[in-house]
């Protein structure tokens, strides 16, 4: 992913029916009036990636799965492969989203397991990344991050366009955020352990901010050095919220 070219995704999460595709084709058709000047994806719920990519189709708007499997196939009940969501139409994938890592106790060696089978597919991870709270108030923001993008990222994700997320999981869903000094420093802490664990080939891979980011938030956030874009979630389910913040990058 080109570091000068921003990308604003969007997360529904656990939301979105047949009927949630209006707001797709409502933001398809702001963007084909007023073209975007970054780069635009949306992760619906695996039940939706086929019918939103096909939604989208010949517009610039890129769909993404919100988690794979570490696994091609097998004996994994419920599970969806990188290359499913990939045969469905998406172009990228988020791994390591907080709320799997708290819920599902996904590790950083999971996640990293992920990241690599996701390129593997022909997808582009976003491989998300975040302090709690209790981490942030012990003053360990910076140290826990960079320990995370240090054990999530694959060598593999050099082979491919690829993405992390800076996520504060206190901030996700809660209208809090990090004061833009925080994002920053932050974000320049996550470039320096990405370019020690993968070398400079990483330079121009996009840092996201995620967590709380509202179309009246989202020019200053997207102006702080080293946010290379947003990861979106309740703000992405109404084009009318989605398309402000894209405006904005
Ligand atoms: C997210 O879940 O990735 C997220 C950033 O959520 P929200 O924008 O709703 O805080």
């Amino acid at each position: 992913m080109k570091q000068s070219v921003k990308l604003i995704a969007g997360n529904w999460k656990m939301n979105g029916l047949g009927a949630s595709l209006d707001e797709v084709a409502s933001l398809r058709r702001s963007l084909e009036e007023q073209p975007a000047a970054c780069r635009v994806a949306l992760c619906p719920p695996a039940t939706l990636v086929e019918r939103m990519a096909a939604a989208v189709k010949g517009s610039v708007i890129e769909v993404g799965g919100q988690d794979c499997r570490a696994e091609t196939h097998g004996a994994f009940t419920g599970g969806v492969s990188a290359g499913m969501l990939k045969d469905a139409g998406a172009t990228l994938v988020i791994v390591g989203h907080s709320e799997r890592r708290q819920e599902f106790g996904e590790s950083d060696r999971l996640v990293a397991a992920k990241a690599e089978a996701a390129v593997g597919a022909g997808l582009a991870p976003i491989v998300c990344v975040g302090e709690t709270l209790e981490q942030r108030e012990a003053g360990r923001a910076v140290e826990v991050v960079r320990d995370q993008v240090m054990n999530s990222l694959p060598r593999a994700v050099l082979a491919g366009d690829f993405a992390v997320a800076y996520e504060p999981v206190w901030a996700i869903g809660t209208g809090l955020t990090p004061t833009l000094d925080q994002i920053e420093e932050v974000h320049r802490a996550v470039r320096a352990a990405m370019i020690e664990r993968l070398g400079l080939g990483s330079a121009a891979a996009p840092i996201l901010y995620g967590g709380s980011v509202k179309p009246d938030n989202a020019r200053d956030i997207l102006a702080v050095p080293e946010v290379g874009g947003a990861l979106v979630g309740g703000a992405s389910l109404k084009a009318s919220d989605f398309l402000p913040i894209i405006r904005a990058a």
